[in-house]
Parts: structure tokens; C-alpha cells; sequence
């Protein structure tokens, strides 16, 4: 069996920034799990895996525009510090998730620096702009059952409990 649209799929991984920074991982213990072909993974990914058999091994180099996207100068924003009321105290690296106009959830943006009375926040995800070096292993393959071809998700282990 090989990867394609539809499988079920159980990786190790190590992803790696340009510098060599260990960003994240998944080890064989608690293998990531995700469904190919329903974009649960960034496109660079996803296409670099298709037709891959369980013990394989493969370092995948995914640009910008195929991981997280390009950094987008747009979405910093100095903001004043009264724009967040309830909050005792402003910190970079804090997270907050904006209201959409429509009253559901909007952008996630990061603040990045705390100046005086001004904030410096970023809506670009954490990692856009960044060239990602994943080193991946095939742990298992699996066809995804008919409920979660019709969820879109993966179901049990490593996946949606409902
Ligand atoms: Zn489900």
C-alpha cells in the first residue's frame, strides 16, 4: 500500500527551520496521524509524501509559498495597549484570537513587542516566510474508514474522538 488521496497515514518527523532550529516533532511512540489528500498538511508536504510505503524515510525541503506562506508586512499592526482590556499584563509571545467581523473567529496574530503604551502584533502564522526541512518516516498506512472519508478526519488513535 502507498500513500495516496484517501489513506490514513502514521509519521515520525522532525521539522527543521533553514538554521537548523528543532521547530517541532512527532516520535514513533506518538505518531502524527493525518489524512492524505485533505489538506491537513502544508501542500509542499502533502505532495512529497503521495506514493510513499510504510518504512520509507525522506528529508522534504518545502518553500514558503508551499508550507505557511510568505510573511506579509500587511498583517503587523502597532496597536495601543488599552485595545486589550482584561489583560494584566502584555507580553511578546502572547497569543489572542481577533473577532471576525461576523462574530465568529477570526485571525490568530502573536504580539510581538510591548513599547510603552504601544503593541506591535503579527497576524502572519509563526512560521511564514520560514523555508521548512522536515525528515519524515512512514510508520503505517491505512485506508480511512467511509465516516471519516465524510468527516474529512482521522478517527481513533492520533485522531478525532467524538
Ligand atoms: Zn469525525
Amino acid at each position: 500500500m502507498t500513500i495516496q488521496d484517501g489513506k490514513v497515514v502514521g509519521l515520525s518527523y522532525a521539522l527543521k527551520n533553514s538554521k537548523g532550529d528543532l521547530l517541532d516533532r512527532a516520535d514513533g511512540s506518538e505518531p502524527f496521524v493525518y489524512m492524505h489528500g485533505a489538506q491537513q498538511i502544508v501542500p509542499g508536504l502533502e505532495n512529497a509524501l503521495g506514493g510513499l510505503k510504510v518504512g520509507d524515510k525522506k528529508d522534504v525541503v518545502v518553500a514558503p509559498e508551499n508550507g505557511y506562506g510568505e510573511m506579509n508586512p500587511q498583517l503587523k499592526m502597532t496597536v495601543k495597549k488599552d485595545q486589550f482590556p482584561g489583560v494584566a499584563e502584555i507580553q511578546s509571545g502572547m497569543q489572542f484570537q481577533a473577532q471576525a467581523p461576523d462574530g465568529g473567529p477570526g485571525m490568530v496574530f502573536t504580539i510581538a513587542e510591548v513599547k510603552d503604551d504601544d503593541v506591535l502584533i503579527d497576524g502572519n502564522h509563526p512560521l511564514a516566510g520560514e523555508t521548512l526541512h522536515f525528515a519524515v518516516e512512514v510508520l503505517s498506512i491505512r485506508d480511512a474508514t467511509d465516516e471519516e472519508m465524510s468527516h474529512g478526519h482521522v478517527h481513533g488513535e492520533g485522531g478525532h474522538h467524538h
